[in-house]
C-alpha cells in the first residue's frame, strides 16, 4: 500500500498549509507539531499523515511509527523541560477534529483525586493504578 495519505479536504490535519508554521519535526508517516495557543511550553501533538479518527484505528504498522516519534518527542521534552509530558487522546466523542492525535503536555498532574470523585464505583478497580502513580 502506499504511504500517501487519504485526504479529507475538511480536515484541520490533512491540509498542512493548515499548521504548516507549527510543525517540528516529520517523517512519511507523521508530524510533531506545536500546539495552538500553547498553555504551556513544549506542549506539542503527534498526528498521523492518515486520515484515521483514533489511535485505536490505526494499523499495526501506523502504531510502530508513532510510538518512535513518541518516543523522540518525550525526549525531547524531558530534557528540555525535566518532566516527562503527561499523553492523552480525546479519542473520537464529541471531537471537532475527526483526525486521530495525541497531546504531550509537559506538566505534572495527579488524577487520583478526580478519578475517584468522578467514578467512586471504580474505586476498588483503581486502588492498584492509585499505588502507581
Ligand atoms: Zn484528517
Ligand atoms: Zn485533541
Amino acid at each position: 500500500m502506499s504511504s500517501s495519505a487519504k485526504m479529507d479536504n475538511n480536515c484541520a490535519f490533512c491540509d498542512r498549509t493548515k499548521f504548516e508554521e507549527r510543525i517540528i519535526a516529520e517523517n512519511k508517516a507523521w508530524y510533531l507539531i506545536a500546539t495552538l495557543g500553547q498553555i504551556r511550553g513544549g506542549y506539542v501533538l503527534i498526528v498521523p499523515k492518515r486520515h484515521v479518527p483514533c489511535i485505536g484505528a490505526m494499523k499495526e504498522q501506523e502504531i510502530v511509527d508513532i510510538d518512535s516519534a513518541f518516543h523522540a518527542a518525550n525526549n525531547a521534552i524531558n530534557i528540555e523541560y525535566g518532566i516527562k509530558p503527561i499523553i492523552f487522546e480525546h479519542g473520537i466523542v464529541c471531537q471537532t477534529v475527526q483526525h486521530a492525535h495525541l497531546h504531550l503536555l509537559p506538566a505534572k498532574i495527579r488524577m487520583c483525586g478526580k478519578i475517584y470523585h468522578d467514578f467512586p464505583q471504580r474505586v476498588n478497580l483503581l486502588s492498584g493504578f492509585a499505588q502507581n502513580t
